[in-house]
């Protein structure tokens, strides 16, 4: 039998009862024949302390510094895990990202995986061993120093390491049972989901669905790489994430997968812009010369003043600051009035493969927000997504309105969320 890559999340080791449950679940799979790759997480909530810790230290730790402590949290989870699975027995060897040969480019915090070079792991196997490597963190290849890929990335750790051997299957095991239609947390009706299309967990990732980092999702469509999202305190069958089936041999599709939702926006308008050809251009330049990432635009006719245009744009509230100081750089040469700031919004998605082919879908979501009193903001839409922008205060009132109206409550509740504390 072939490789499995089993990634463990923070709530799935966040003590010494929780390595050893994790360590048993390891073994189990080994014993059924499977060669073993475990990434893990940092236990519990240890990311998020270290960073508060280096935040105590100085307002402003220097990135390679705080790269260096994050990845201390890994270190200890895959050290801890690889002892648990020796009690049982059994040969484990932990590696750090660099060991597992995680090579990066050099952006410290939010490093992008170049290559994987696992020739440690692949000889660990060979000498009949589980491999534990530590997800979140890799080495650059330019300054060979370590590097994290972005919080939550332990995920896309697995998924690039289970594409790099040639595993057959990457699971994903957290502290819910799998994907649902919605965040359980705010609609305890919502329905786990058997499968779903690669294509939708992309958008739903992108939307905000915290279950998998985005950047995995995308590597398991590049490599095709099935993932079998799932919980470590149950037995049950999770999520797959998977292919959408070819065009035209589908069996009957669900027409929307489920309802995410993200609060970590903001939203800047840029008022009285002169109506002239170049000046969207002029704005979105400055923009991204800051490296500041754009989700949705919308421009209007100004309620100001004739001859001049309203801009408005979502982006992560964490980048607000170096937005504002951008488009207050240019606001002599574009000629615009003013800037408006707002961080109290909230984006809600419906997402679904099927409403491709379905009518009446905006309709019908348009529809219950307004039953729920939801005012809407900013629309966007792709192929398979509708996206609101509301009041960051009707964020809940407006995901439960949507599950509903689009029948995918569950007459008994399924989800169980069984650990963290959504820290
Ligand atoms: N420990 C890292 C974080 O909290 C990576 C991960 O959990 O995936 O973001
Ligand atoms: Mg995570």
């Amino acid at each position: 039998m072939g490789i499995v890559v089993q990634k463990y999340g923070g709530s799935s080791v966040a003590d010494a009862a929780g390595i050893k449950r994790v360590a048993q679940k390891i073994v189990a799979t080994r014993k059924a024949g499977h060669d073993v790759v475990v990434v893990v997480s940092a236990m519990g909530d240890t990311t998020d302390d270290l960073r508060d810790l280096a935040q105590q230290v100085t307002p402003l730790p220097p990135p390679r510094e705080l790269d260096m402590l994050l990845t201390a949290g890994e270190r200890i989870s895959m050290a801890l895990v690889a002892m648990a699975i020796a009690q049982l027995g059994h040969k484990a060897q932990s590696f750090t990202g660099s060991q597992a040969g995680v090579i990066t480019d050099s952006a410290h915090g939010k490093a992008k995986i170049i290559d994987i070079t696992p020739g440690r792991i692949e000889a660990a196997i060979q000498a009949g061993a589980i491999a534990i490597v530590a997800g979140f963190q890799g080495v650059s290849q330019d300054t060979k120093d370590i590097t994290t890929l972005g919080r939550g990335a332990s995920d896309t750790t697995a998924v690039a390491l289970a594409a790099a051997l040639g595993a057959d299957v990457c699971e994903i095991y957290s502290d819910v049972d799998g994907v649902f239609t919605a965040d359980p947390r705010i609609v305890p009706t919502a329905r786990k989901l058997d499968r779903v299309s690669t294509e939708e967990m992309l958008e739903m990732a992108a939307s905000g669905a915290k279950i998998l980092h985005l950047r995995c999702v995308e590597y398991a469509r590049r490599y095709d790489m099935p993932i079998h999202v799932r919980s470590s305190f149950s037995q049950k069958e999770g999520t797959w994430i998977l292919p959408a089936p070819p065009e035209g041999t589908e069996m009957e599709q669900a027409i929307i997968a489920g309802v995410a939702h993200d609060r970590s926006e903001a939203k800047i308008t840029v008022v009285g812009v002169p109506d002239k050809v170049g000046e969207a251009a002029r704005i979105f330049e400055a923009l991204a010369a800051s490296e500041v990432n754009i989700d949705m635009v919308v421009q209007n006719v100004s309620a100001a003043a004739t001859s001049r245009t309203d801009i408005s744009f979502t982006l992560p509230r964490e980048d607000g600051q170096s937005a504002m100081a951008a488009l207050a750089r240019i606001q002599d040469e574009v000629g615009y009035d003013k800037l408006l700031y707002d961080d109290q919004i909230g984006k809600v998605s419906l997402i679904g493969a099927g409403m491709r082919s379905h009518p009446g879908i905006t309709a019908k979501f348009f529809a219950a927000l307004a039953s729920a009193g939801v005012n809407i903001e900013m629309i966007s839409t792709s192929e398979i997504r509708i996206s609101v922008i509301v009041d960051e205060a009707q964020v809940d009132d407006a995901v439960r309105a949507t599950h509903t109206a689009f029948d995918l409550d569950s007459t008994e509740v399924e989800a169980v969320v069984y650990g963290g504390t959504g820290r």
